[in-house]
């Protein structure tokens, strides 16, 4: 075949213009892996590890890529992408020779034989690690603002676990998306390796199986399975808060797999640092690598999420609903997917179209009474009670350790700030205090919130809860 080598000067120079134009995370994680394979006249072939690396790059990229091309080539190239070596879900005959057993990876073409992979496979294969929901895929993760640099911290820790980033910590409130990225971590690490030991546990499993094993006289066994883990994947760590044995047994797995370069992912509600009654070395270890935070999504993200939910039940959504729904709730994905799933069954149920005017009839509860008027102060004392491991009682009570009189001071604030009750109400409600003691709380955050400044978000994460709190009452 006539090769034509002056395109792989332009390909060079492209990778050096985009190296200037993206940052250097995303360089590496991008574009360090993609291998220039040869080129015709209008058409460059580059090799990428898989078929997620190559839509992923097409998504994000092909357009600057063929741009930069064409001006300094003159003509129109376009790129081809073929894959360097069959994916682990297709044939165990990968192993015997990465680059060169399947058809796909010779054929320069792919965008005629789109599913020719599916089409020889023997049966069905399996997509996602056994454990896991096959939902929960990063080709199902919708990538905004909000959840940017976790969503890229996790795509290269699935890339090369136990290398980059390790361990990582992802954080964020309920319904944010932490689950859906850590299973995706362990669905991608198995597609490349069906081989490796990928554990997925929630730590409220894994606090329960170590609780059995204790009982029924193998703990061995627990500490096989974990031990020898290749990916650890652990959801929910803030569920650890007082577990003394566990927390224990945590830090000796944690050892044994840091030592062995094994990675490890975990997730929590909050910040470790804000984890009541964990022991400082645990902590530490948690922190040791990547710590990376989910906020809630924009308007523009929300709306990508739940097109995307949308496409994926095959019914036709307008625009208007979906903006409808990404307006009037912000509180978190989980919500955004049950608006939409709740009008979906409602127009199926009753054979009718996804119209706004349906959507407006179904959301009427989300929508008549803003999410704020079913805030009471109750509601956010149980709320702030909870985040900073206290009773209500204690809350409200007369004690003036440190350890209550701040997240009193908070809650007071809070219910001054997203309640109509005056200082007077507040201070009844805080065990007959007096108006004065409330406007001393309130002074007293905001002039810790100029000096501190993690201190705005315990109190935007605060929010959130009770606002989601409020709407479940
Ligand atoms: P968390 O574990 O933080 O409480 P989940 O991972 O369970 O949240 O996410 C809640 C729901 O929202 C899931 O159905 C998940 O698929 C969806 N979701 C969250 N973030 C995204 C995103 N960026 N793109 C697509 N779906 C998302
Ligand atoms: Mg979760």
């Amino acid at each position: 075949m006539n090769d034509w080598q002056g395109n792989r000067v332009f390909w060079d120079e492209t990778l050096k213009h985009i190296e200037h134009q993206v940052s250097e995370q995303e360089f590496v994680m991008w574009f360090q892996q993609i291998q220039y394979a040869r080129s015709e006249e209008h058409t460059i072939t580059v090799s990428v590890p898989s078929s997620f690396y190559r839509d992923q790059v097409k998504q994000r990229y092909l357009d600057i890529i063929e741009e930069k091309l064409h001006e300094l080539s003159g003509r129109p190239v376009r790129i081809d992408f073929e894959i360097q070596r069959a994916e682990l879900t297709s044939q165990p005959a990968a192993e015997h020779n990465p680059s060169g057993n399947s058809a796909n990876s010779t054929n320069s073409d792919n965008r005629s034989r789109k599913n020719g992979k599916e089409k020889t496979a023997p049966s069905q294969p399996m997509r996602h690690a056994p454990g896991l929901s096959q939902d929960y895929t990063f080709e199902h993760f919708v990538i905004g603002d909000n959840n940017r640099f976790a969503a890229n911290a996790a795509i290269a820790i699935a890339n090369n676990p136990g290398t980059t980033y390790n361990p990582c910590l992802i954080y964020g409130g309920v319904g944010l998306g932490k689950t859906h990225l850590l299973q995706s971590i362990g669905n991608f690490a198995w597609q490349q390796d069906a081989e490796k030991r990928i554990v997925y546990v929630t730590a409220e499993d894994f606090t329960n199986e170590f609780i059995r094993s204790i009982q029924e006289n193998r703990t061995h066994l627990f500490k096989n399975k974990y031990r020898n883990a290749d990916t650890l994947l652990i959801d929910d760590i803030h569920f650890l808060q007082k577990k003394n044995e566990t927390q224990e047994e945590l830090f000796h797995t944690f050892n044994a797999l840091f030592d062995a370069k094994k990675q490890m992912v975990f997730t929590s509600d909050r910040p470790v640092s804000e984890i009541r009654d964990i022991t400082e070395r645990l902590q530490n270890r948690f922190t040791r690598g990547l710590t990376v935070d989910l906020q809630p999504p924009q308007m523009e993200t929300a709306v990508a999420i739940l097109n995307k939910k949308a496409e994926k039940t095959g019914i036709v959504v307008p625009d208007d609903v979906i903006n409808l729904i990404c307006q009037k709730i912000t509180t978190n994905v989980r919500d955004l997917e049950a608006a939409l799933t709740r009008i979906i069954a409602y127009a199926e149920l009753v054979n009718k179209e996804v119209t706004v005017a349906v959507a407006q009839r179904q959301l009427k509860d989300f929508f008549s009474s803003p999410l704020q008027n079913n805030i009471t102060v109750d509601v956010i004392q149980r709320t702030v009670a909870d985040y900073f491991n206290l009773s209500t009682n204690e809350l409200k009570g007369k004690k003036r350790t440190r350890q209550v009189v701040f997240p009193r001071q908070i809650a007071m604030y809070i219910a001054r700030d997203i309640t109509e009750a005056s200082m007077t109400d507040i201070g009844l409600e805080f065990g007959g205090r007096d108006h004065t003691t409330v406007m001393h709380a309130c002074q007293r955050v905001e002039s810790r919130m100029r000096t501190d400044p993690t201190l705005e978000d315990v109190l935007h994460n605060l929010n959130r809860r009770i606002k989601e709190e409020g709407s479940r009452a």
